[in-house]
């Protein structure tokens, strides 16, 4: 099979990187598990570290149960190459790790899930990396926060947790101007929802623990690389446009073209990070992945719904749901993610704190955990948990202060969700 753009999104998230196994003929891909592989003789082994010839050495670097996932969601991205790790967090180290160096930043959006707050502004410090933190509606302070030092922007498709929209189009014109890339976390839209790539965006990071897996069994991250950025028309990116003395001297841009990011992110990123997935983890994001498109379309359908039932509401304040008519990204909508708002969404529960906690008590079938992108329904009072490490300001600014739950509309019968929102909302307000 030939995985091209001319086959259909429905045919690639099924097909893509799953040939029958050469070795049995299973028509599945099978779960290889196993550290190490075969050299034919000394002199294969030579050329498959010398990156002359793609092969498999050992599972910290490549495994095809892996490879296959890498393959597919490289090609529902429109990406050239992609890289699978042990989870989204992962994934956006691995992402900045060619990129950055001590002393260097990246601009992030101050809408972006807590865990990559908290990652971004405590973490990174410990490897000299910083980040600003700027509101990405406003594309002059996006612009104005770049400086010498930065070598990436950094923003959320579809933020977690609010759903707000990111207009890639206009950021992806502030970093190019700036020679730098564009990294885009789209785990909350997903390929099916929107293309960063298309917009402009040169990286696209996932956490495949959400929508790509989509049943709640695995942690596991993925980036994809545009193949498009040119890492040698400037001097900000040496690790992969100047010989790498952490591999031999090798010069990636060079040497590998399209796919200098997503070698280097093997060839140096996991072998020295380690951030490696494992085949069992790629095996159950290979069988959610297969059905995305519909699972996605269910779960836009049943968002849309909720979110209008919950607007007219008088128990609820306000909805973020860039799919209501009224919300300010609404005109975003048809020009990032044409297909829907996604499922993730925030509201204000009148009541306050002690409302939102009876509410997320009261559920029956929304179960209250920390995760989204399950066909289960799920909610979470997130000041009193994910977002509980930032400050008061961060809260807010992340749309995540006391009088907010984030609900991720799974696609059970919206009839029997929004009956269970309704008998909670009453327990919790009355
Ligand atoms: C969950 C999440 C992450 C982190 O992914 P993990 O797999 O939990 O490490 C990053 N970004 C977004 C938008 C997320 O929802």
């Amino acid at each position: 099979m030939t995985d091209g753009p001319q086959l259909g999104f429905d045919t690639l998230q099924i097909h893509a990187g799953a040939e029958p196994d050469p070795a049995t003929g299973a028509r599945q891909v099978p779960i290889y598990q196993t550290t190490a592989y075969v050299f034919r003789d000394a002199d294969h082994a030579a050329k498959l570290f010398n990156l002359e010839e793609v092969g498999y050495i050992y599972s910290r670097l490549t495994n095809p149960t892996v490879a296959a996932l890498q393959t597919r969601i490289a090609a529902l991205e429109g990406g050239a190459g992609a890289v699978c790790c042990s989870s989204g967090h992962a994934a956006q180290i691995m992402a900045l790790f060619p990129l950055m160096g001590p002393g260097r930043n990246v601009v992030a959006s101050s809408r972006l899930y807590g865990g990559t707050i908290t990652q971004f502004s405590q973490t990174i410090k410990r490897f000299g990396w910083s980040a600003k933190f700027v509101d990405f509606d406003d594309h002059a302070a996006v612009a104005a926060a770049i400086d010498d030092d930065t070598r990436a922007v950094f923003c959320e498709a579809i933020a977690n947790p609010g759903g707000h929209i990111s207009d890639l189009d206009a950021i992806s014109a502030i970093s190019d101007a700036a020679g730098i890339p564009l990294i885009v976390d789209n785990t909350t839209a997903t390929p099916y929802l929107c293309n960063p790539i298309a917009h402009g965006a040169t990286l696209v990071v996932h956490s495949t623990t959400k929508y790509l897996t989509g049943n709640g069994t695995v942690t596991g991250g993925c980036v994809v690389d545009s193949g498009k950025f040119d890492w040698t028309a400037n001097d900000k990116f040496p690790s992969l446009s100047q010989p790498e003395p952490a591999y031999h001297g090798l010069t990636f841009a060079e040497a590998l073209g399209p796919m200098a990011f997503t070698f280097h992110s093997i060839a140096i990123g996991l072998r020295d990070l380690g951030m490696t997935m494992n085949p069992q983890a790629a095996h159950y994001t290979l069988m959610g992945i297969e059905t995305l498109s519909l699972r996605m379309d269910r779960h836009v359908e049943n968002a849309q719904k909720l979110a209008q039932w919950l607007d007219d509401d008088p128990r609820v304040d306000y909805v973020t749901y860039a799919g209501l008519p009224a919300s300010p990204y609404a005109d975003l909508v048809p020009k990032i993610c044409p297909k829907g708002a996604g499922a993730l969404f925030t509201i204000a529960v009148k009541g306050g704190y002690d409302a939102c906690v009876k509410l997320v008590d009261s559920l029956e079938i929304f179960s209250h955990v920390a995760n989204l992108g399950d066909t289960r329904s799920l909610i979470i009072h997130s000041a009193s948990t994910t977002h509980r490490q930032l400050t008061p300001e961060q809260q807010e600014a992340a749309g995540a202060g006391p009088s907010i739950v984030r609900l991720s509309i799974g696609i059970e019968d919206a009839k029997d969700l929004i009956a269970d929102l309704d008998q909670a909302l009453t327990k919790a307000t009355s």
